[in-house]
């Protein structure tokens, strides 16, 4: 187990890849660049440059280049597979590496990144790389004489955009089912986070992976971004990230060449708790971790607790006793309970809503600080408001931050209209100890997961998506290929 002494002097030691990773190498595309900065420390990592519209033509280029070559897009299952696993090989084998890259980068605590997002993007890499060999195409039923495949065939060049908040695993949720099925990407890392996504590029060349299938082109979302999503040459365009930013893919889309576009658009997740829930105190640890995990930047989030009205005050309170586990501290420091914010922009963002909320009525029952640490103030304590109006804009609004919006309700109708009264839909979970309940809960609220008894579950074999502002399509599991194939008709008469 590595102390805080071991991971600063590894961090010390980092280097940070900064240009275009495009046709297997690392290029020189890009005219502008900007600054990446440690949001814990405030210093400076790296300057990175801003691929732009010639980065991302260079790098559409190599990756339709591959694609037509066959060398990917035709290569047997079996190579492919190999490969990928041999990538996934190289993530665990630098697992330190890439924990620390995203942690100096965005300000999640190193061990989080390196115990939780690193193997599960090794483990997705491996899923996918296991599925390329075991799912097969159809024969229809067609008439005497004639032979009717269906064949499910790669689509050419993927364009990924994704957010800081999970760098490594959101290029794996990405670009693994993607290549899978024999695509070539081209991916947009944040701005505030492009150095894992650099070097896993790296690792892909050195696992044998063909020069042009995974491409990264690290830029700001206006230049780099936009020019991804405008390319005429990118046949389907992946994204995460806001609502707002989802909406002008789909713009990009009908300006360009009506570019498939698949949206993960976050949302404003409700925890549901009934009175007859089996144990509060370990639903109100849930709780806490819902909205406190990672600095609430999790699209996911329970940023609202809907808390029926019997065991309001006690659940409050228990919340609010977890709120010591979580205090913010040097992401590189094990023993502390949340890194930092990403940024400064971000940071005031959240103190906004925590100053809204404040005078909206809404009674702050913990937290509601910027907290000062290490030179930089990017940290926030985790906070609880009570007595949430659920019209207001703490209620309605992603924060992305460590902020919980607690309402108290009567009925288990008056639940599940507060549960679905917002424009987002991607996940709920519930806490009861009434099985019929549960089914009930289960099937009335509208969104893309809901879990019970337990807070945001996920798997690599299960679905993760929305309904509503939180997007479309899905990614994970096997249902997330159907985003990068598309179904090929093959008559043959005979
Ligand atoms: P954005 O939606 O702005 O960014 C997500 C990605 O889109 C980034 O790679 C970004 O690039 C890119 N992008 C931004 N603007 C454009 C554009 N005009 N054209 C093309 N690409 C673009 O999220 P932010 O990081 O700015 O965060 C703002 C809010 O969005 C958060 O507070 C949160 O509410 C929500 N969000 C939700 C996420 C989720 O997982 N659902 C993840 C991140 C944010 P760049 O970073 O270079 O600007």
């Amino acid at each position: 187990m590595r102390t805080h002494q071991d991971w600063a002097k590894e961090a010390a030691q980092l280097t940070f890849r900064t240009r275009a990773f495009v046709g297997g190498r690392y290029g020189e595309a890009g005219d502008a660049s900007f600054e990446n900065r440690n949001p814990a420390t405030g210093a400076l990592l790296s300057e990175v440059v801003d691929a732009g519209k010639a980065g991302v033509d260079q790098a559409v280029a190599a990756a339709r280049a591959t694609f037509e070559s066959g060398l990917w897009s035709r290569a047997s299952a079996s190579f492919r597979k190999e490969r990928m696993l041999r990538l996934a090989d190289l993530i665990a084998e630098n697992a330190a590496e890439l924990a620390l890259l995203d942690s100096l980068d965005m300000g999640k605590r190193v061990v989080d990144a390196h115990e939780l997002d690193v193997p599960f993007s090794v483990s997705l890499f491996r899923y996918y790389a296991e599925a390329i060999d075991k799912i097969n195409d159809e024969v229809a039923p067609t008439p005497p004489g004639t032979l009717g495949l269906i064949r499910r065939v790669p689509l050419g060049v993927v364009g990924a955009v994704i957010p800081w908040n999970y760098p490594v695993d959101m290029l794996a949720w990405k670009a693994a089912p993607a290549m899978a099925v024999g695509n070539s990407v081209v991916l947009k890392p944040a701005e505030q986070s492009p150095s894992s996504a650099l070097r896993i590029a790296e690792l892909a060349a050195e696992a044998g992976i063909p020069d042009g299938v995974l491409n990264v082109v690290p830029g700001l979302g206006d230049s780099t971004g936009k020019a991804l999503g405008l390319h005429p040459d990118v046949d389907v365009l992946a994204f995460t990230g806001s609502t707002e930013v989802g909406a002008y893919f789909l713009q990009y889309a009908g300006q360009s060449n009506l570019k498939q576009v698949w949206l993960e658009c976050g949302g404003k997740s409700p925890h549901v708790v009934f009175a007859d829930a089996e144990n509060l105190a370990t639903t109100a640890k849930q709780t806490a971790f819902g909205i406190w995990f990672n600095q609430g930047a999790v699209c996911s989030a329970h940023s609202r607790v809907l808390v029926q009205r019997e065991v309001h005050e006690e659940f409050v309170s228990l919340v609010a006793a977890e709120a010591a586990a979580y205090a913010p501290g040097d992401p590189l420091d094990p023993a502390s309970g949340m890194g930092a914010i990403v940024s400064p922009e971000q940071t005031d963002r959240i103190m906004q809503f925590v100053d809204a909320a404040g005078s909206s009525g809404a009674r702050l029952v913990t937290g509601g600080e910027r907290v000062r640490l290490d030179g930089s103030d990017c940290y926030v304590q985790p906070t609880v408001f009570d007595d949430v109006d659920p019209a207001s804009e703490l209620a309605r609004e992603e924060v992305f931050g460590p902020v919980l919006a607690v309402t108290a309700f009567n009925t288990e109708d008056e639940a599940v209209a507060l549960a679905n009264d917002t424009s987002y839909g991607l996940a709920a979970s519930v806490a009861t100890s009434n099985l019929s309940r549960a089914h009930r809960l289960a099937e009335r609220i509208h969104a893309g997961t809901v879990t019970v008894n337990g807070v945001d579950a996920f798997s690599a074999g299960t679905p993760f998506g929305g309904f509503k502002g939180s997007g479309f399509g899905r990614d994970l599991s096997l249902h997330a290929l159907d985003k990068y194939v598309g179904l090929k008709t093959v008559w043959i008469n005979h």
